[in-house]
């Protein structure tokens, strides 16, 4: 089949290879001309384990190209995805369609008729219809499927996310686009991942109903880390207490500085937003979202209190930038917040992250970006572990002791082992422990 993919950033990049990996033959489009002659190249505009070798093996087969030119690329197509993003709208939090229906009306005016569209980026219940008018409006000839596939991969295991999903979600109610959706998911279903189809509407809100749940879980754990502090517990034990029992499960339940990322911070706020105006309130994740807010800003003051109270004229080291480990991708990463909270406290701070340094430079041009972690902690007052990266669960405390000016380490991950800490002669705050 020829697959086309709108969009070739986090999502429409490594959906494309894998469907090229699975024998389609995929043609993947950007209007960021830099990004398609980075990728012609054989140069990955972003970071994510495994993409390299999976592009550059089936762009050397032939199944796999790159364009700016939308218009030839979908000529020929059996579907076409569109991947673009949908940031928060600045002012109000709704999801910001205009890339989505810019990419829908291009799309319909070049297809060929009888093609599917599949709406892959993040949308708010009812886009589908919306898409589906503008698709009409611009090709009114032609008969063209409409159709929601929302993308539930994680960004630093987004491979093997996409190539074994826990399900795949197609919104539909036509026969024959459902037909060539299967046809499409074909290797994955032989791979044993079901395939759900729902109405478009019922497909639009999983996506979003998923998220919300999982930062909400997340949120959860994050204010019984809190109570933990106050009261005596160790959130970890509690975690996996409740974790054991199947249904609750044991993801999602670890203690941190609260979420960040490309997707939950946007998502819960535009669910939010879809909700008042339908007059359904979604109680739940307004409280989410206002306490994952709340939380990064504490984070800051969590440090502030292991500096002793004091952040003015001290120096503190970030471990880690990017919202988890495994990608570059720096937005809404709760770094953010703290780095913002410390610097209007009067801290200096400096970081090292390995892999998203050059996004987080431009973000934070007031941390000083460090080559490695000891050289980001020397003369350090405090040490912040801000993001698990596997390269920092291993590191040499004692020297790490040794290059520092102070001796806190506050570990906003739960990563290291109190005893190592205090071995090494640090003092160690943890998050609900
Ligand atoms: P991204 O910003 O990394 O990539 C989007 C790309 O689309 C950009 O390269 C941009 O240049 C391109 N683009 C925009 N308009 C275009 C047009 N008209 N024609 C061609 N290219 C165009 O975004 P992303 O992280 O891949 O997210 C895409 C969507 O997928 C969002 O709705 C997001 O919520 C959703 N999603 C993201 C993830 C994730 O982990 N990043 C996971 C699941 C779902």
């Amino acid at each position: 089949m020829k697959v086309v993919m709108i969009g070739s950033g986090y999502v429409g990049l490594v959906s494309g290879a894998c469907f090229a990996d699975f024998g389609h033959e995929v043609v993947c489009v950007d209007k960021d001309l830099s990004k398609i002659d980075a990728l012609k190249s054989n140069v990955m505009p972003i970071y994510e384990p495994g993409l390299e070798s999976l592009v550059r093996g089936n762009a050397q087969r032939g199944v796999l190209s790159f364009t700016t030119d939308l218009a030839e690329a979908v000529s020929g197509a059996d579907a076409v995805f569109i991947a673009v993003g949908t940031p928060s709208r600045r002012g109000d939090g709704h999801a910001d369609l205009s890339y989505v229906y810019a990419a829908a009306e291009e799309i319909a005016r070049a297809v060929d008729d009888r093609t599917v569209i599949v709406t892959k980026s993040t949308v708010p219940v009812g886009t589908g219809d919306e898409v589906e008018r503008i698709c009409r409006e611009a090709a009114p000839g032609k008969t063209l499927a409409v159709v929601s596939n929302p993308e539930f991969l994680r960004e630093g295991a987004a491979i093997d996310d996409f190539k074994r999903p826990d399900r795949i979600v197609v919104g539909s109610e036509e026969e024959w686009a459902r037909d060539v959706m299967r046809e499409v998911y074909r290797p994955l279903y032989l791979n044993e991942s079901p395939i759900l189809f729902t109405s478009r509407r019922s497909s639009e809100l999983i996506k979003y109903a998923a998220n919300a749940f999982l930062a909400t879980k997340i949120t959860f754990i994050n204010e019984i880390a809190d109570l933990c502090e106050k009261v005596g517990g160790n959130v970890q034990d509690v975690a996996r207490g409740i974790g054991l029992d199947q249904r609750i499960g044991p993801k999602f339940l670890n203690a941190g500085p609260g979420y960040g990322g490309s997707c939950f911070p946007k998502d819960t706020l535009a669910l939010m937003k879809t909700a008042q105006d339908h007059e359904s309130p979604v109680r739940i994740v307004e409280a989410v979202v206002n306490a994952n807010d709340l939380r990064k800003r504490a984070m800051g003051r969590k440090v502030i209190a292991a500096l002793g109270g004091e952040a003015r004229g001290k120096r503190v080291a970030l471990l880690g930038l990017t919202f988890k480990p495994n990608t570059d991708d720096m937005r809404d990463a709760p770094s953010i917040a703290v780095v913002q909270a410390l610097l209007d406290a009067g801290a200096e701070v400096a970081a090292y992250d390995p892999e998203g340094m050059a996004e987080a430079a431009r973000l934070l041009p007031d941390v000083r970006m460090a080559a490695g972690p000891y050289e980001a902690a020397a003369g350090a007052h405090a040490l912040v572990m801000m993001t698990e990266w596997d390269a920092f669960r291993a590191l040499d405390l004692g020297r790490m002791a040794d290059v520092m000016a102070g001796d806190a380490l506050v570990d906003l991950r739960n990563v290291y082992n109190p005893e190592d800490v205090a071995r090494a002669g640090l003092s160690y705050t943890s998050v609900g422990r």
